[in-house]
């Protein structure tokens, strides 16, 4: 009974399509990832991204009460330690074996989704009804979106569902931004969007640094992202963290490749040292 019981979870996480929990060795724990972008698309074209565009994805909308239910099955499979009954997640070692947060990120970006407000409503609710409270909502997003009231609706309510928002910025002049995320949204909205966010809550800043046919950023581009960051927190922005990532997976171009260790430690020390902020790095295997 008990083996029939998990084996049906295993399956029942296996076919979701919105919701998919994954170990990751970063927040020490299980993170459960929510994809509000089951389409691929997404208003950035980062030269680095993985998502894999060349496949069409046979899920193209976000159904809600699908979600929700993943949502629930899941959290359940894994507050109630069953997860580490299925084939994937049996050999998660004893110190692993904790539900760190609930991250909305995905195949694009999450607040693109129209009803994002109510969604993150909807997924708080499920998250308190299962006695989560401890478990931190992480929105992973590139700001571009910040600026529209429902997406700012959202983000209060993640404020109020311990949530923490991770904000993509990973350049200082404006010709870098453009020739790594491709997109026509300028970056002095990126800047304002980021700026406002932060005047309401701490944000953590993701930024992740490669070669471009072999080239690192140069000691210009790095300078000009502590004086952005140092522009924020001018501004009244309160930035909890700085995280420095390289590529740790096959990006979308062969022209990119990571940045060695010793690399990444440097833009770390350069971040604390031109912005007082606390800055953290991170090499190979990212999870998110
Ligand atoms: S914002 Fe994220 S999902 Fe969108 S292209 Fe960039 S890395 Fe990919």
């Amino acid at each position: 009974m008990t083996l029939a019981l998990h084996s049906d979870h295993a399956r029942l996480f296996e076919r979701n399509r919105f919701v998919y929990p994954v170990l990751s060795r970063r927040s020490g724990g299980i993170s459960v990832g929510v994809n509000l972008n089951p389409d691929k698309v997404c208003n950035f074209d980062c030269i680095y991204c993985q998502v894999d565009r060349t496949r069409q994805s046979e899920t193209r909308f976000v159904e809600t009460d699908a979600l929700i239910a993943e949502l629930r099955a899941t959290l359940d499979l894994v507050a109630s330690r069953a997860i580490y009954e299925t084939e994937k997640f049996r050999d998660v070692p004893p110190q692993l074996r904790r539900l760190n947060d609930v991250a909305f990120s995905g195949d694009g970006e999450p607040t693109t989704y129209k009803n994002f407000d109510e969604l993150m409503q909807q997924c708080a609710e499920v998250k308190r009804e299962a006695g989560l409270d401890g478990v931190k909502m992480v929105l992973i997003t590139n700001a571009s979106m910040f600026h529209r009231p429902h997406v700012q609706r959202g983000l209060e309510i993640l404020d109020r569902n311990n949530g923490e928002i991770w904000a993509k910025l990973e350049a200082g002049t404006d010709e870098y931004y453009h020739l790594i995320e491709r997109t026509p949204i300028p970056f002095r909205q990126i800047l304002d969007n980021i700026t406002a966010a932060a005047r309401l809550r701490p944000l953590v800043i993701q930024a992740l640094f490669m070669r471009v046919g072999g080239e690192p950023p140069s000691p210009a581009e790095l300078e000009a992202f502590c004086d952005r960051l140092n522009e924020i927190t001018a501004a009244g922005g309160k930035l909890k963290l700085v995280q420095i990532y390289t590529v740790a997976r096959r990006p979308a171009e062969s022209f990119v490749a990571p940045l060695a260790e010793a690399e990444v430690d440097a833009i770390v020390t350069l971040v604390k040292g031109r912005t007082g902020l606390n800055s953290i790095g991170y090499y190979g295997s990212a999870e998110y």
